[in-house]
C-alpha cells in the first residue's frame, strides 16, 4: 500500500529541511507523495517540486494559513494551489510583513524583560520571509539566553506569556476564499489541537473541502472522531506529520501514514475547483 505525508514545513518557514532534504527523507520513508505546507509561504514549492520529481516522488504545492473564527485560532491548509496566483502572493507578502513586525515587537518585549536579544539576530537565524516564534526561541537558545526551545516557549513565547504578541489573523472565510481563488483545496488543519469543533459547521457552509484527521498530535480516538465528522459533513480526509525537520528533536516526516487514496480524492476536488474557475472566467 502507498502512503503520503501532506503536512510538512521547510526552512522557508519554521522547518529546517531544504527541498533536497525533504525529497530525500520522503524517499527514505518510502512515501509516494508529499505536500509542502509552510506557514504563510509558497516559496519552497518550486524547488521541492523539482527535487521530488528527480527522486520519483509525487509533490503537492501547499501552504498553511493562520485564521480566526470567534476568537479561535484556525490553521487552514491550501493544497494544489497555483503558487503564482497574484492575489495569494499579495496576501502572503502582507502576512509576512506582519510576521516580521511581530518579531520586532516580541524582541522589544524581551528587551524590556532585560533579555538582550536583537531582532537582527532572529532574522539572521531565520533566513526566511515568514519568521515566527520558533525562530525567536532558536535565537534565544543560540545566544545562551534559554537552555531549550521548550524553556523559551514556557517562559516567554507561549500565548499570554510576557513576550507573546498576538498576530493579525484573517477570518476563516477569507482564508477559504484565498485558497479557492488560487485553484486550491481548503482543509482544516489539526482540529484536535484547536479544540473548536463548533466552528466546523460554519466553515463547511463557507466552502471547507476537507479536514486533517491524521496528525502527529491526534490520538486514535481523536482521529476516529474527525473521520466521523468528515463522513457526516461529506468532507475530504487528509493527514500529515506536521514535520518541522530537526527543529523539535526527532523529525516526524513519515510517522503519520496516510493512504494514497486520500490524495487521489484531494486531487479530484482540486480539478473540480480549477474547472469552476475556468467556467467563471469564460462566462
Ligand atoms: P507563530 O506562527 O509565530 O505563532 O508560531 C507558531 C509555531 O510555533 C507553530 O507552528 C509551532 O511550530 C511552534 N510552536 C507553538 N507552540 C510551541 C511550543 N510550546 N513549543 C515549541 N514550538 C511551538
Ligand atoms: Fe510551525
Ligand atoms: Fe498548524
Ligand atoms: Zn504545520
Amino acid at each position: 500500500m502507498a502512503f503520503v505525508d501532506l503536512h510538512l514545513h521547510s526552512r522557508f518557514s519554521d522547518g529546517t529541511y531544504g527541498p533536497e532534504e525533504l525529497a530525500a527523507q520522503a524517499r527514505r520513508h518510502e512515501l509516494a507523495a508529499i505536500a509542502l505546507t509552510d506557514h504563510d509561504s509558497v516559496e519552497g514549492c518550486p524547488g521541492t517540486a523539482q527535487a521530488c520529481a528527480a527522486a520519483g516522488i509525487g509533490f503537492i504545492p501547499g501552504t498553511e494559513l493562520t485564521a480566526e473564527h470567534d476568537g479561535n485560532e484556525l490553521h487552514i491548509l491550501g493544497y494544489c494551489i497555483d503558487t503564482r496566483n497574484s492575489r495569494l502572493l499579495k496576501q502572503i507578502a502582507r502576512f509576512q510583513a506582519v510576521r516580521q513586525n511581530r518579531i520586532r515587537e516580541m524582541v522589544a518585549r524581551l528587551n524590556q524583560l532585560k533579555v538582550p536579544l536583537s531582532a537582527e539576530a532572529v532574522f539572521a537565524l531565520a533566513k526566511c520571509r515568514a519568521p515566527g516564534r520558533p525562530h525567536v526561541a532558536r535565537a534565544l537558545v543560540a545566544a545562551g539566553l534559554c537552555a531549550s526551545l521548550d524553556e523559551a516557549f514556557e517562559r516567554f513565547l507561549k500565548k499570554n506569556r510576557p513576550a507573546w504578541v498576538p498576530k493579525f489573523k484573517m477570518s476563516g472565510e477569507e482564508a477559504l476564499d484565498l485558497v479557492h481563488q488560487a485553484g486550491g483545496v481548503a482543509v482544516l488543519a489539526h482540529p484536535g489541537l484547536n479544540r473548536a469543533d463548533q466552528v466546523i459547521p460554519h466553515l463547511v457552509e463557507a466552502g471547507l473541502d476537507g479536514i486533517e484527521c491524521f496528525h502527529t498530535k491526534h490520538s486514535t480516538a481523536t482521529t476516529e472522531h474527525y473521520l466521523e465528522m468528515a463522513d457526516r459533513f461529506h468532507l475530504l480526509v487528509t493527514g500529515g506529520s506536521d514535520c518541522h525537520g530537526m527543529s523539535k528533536g526527532k523529525p516526524l516526516i513519515g510517522t503519520v501514514k496516510v493512504p494514497y487514496q486520500h490524495l487521489e480524492q484531494l486531487k479530484a476536488r482540486a480539478a473540480e475547483i480549477k474547472q469552476l474557475i475556468v467556467t467563471r472566467v469564460d462566462s
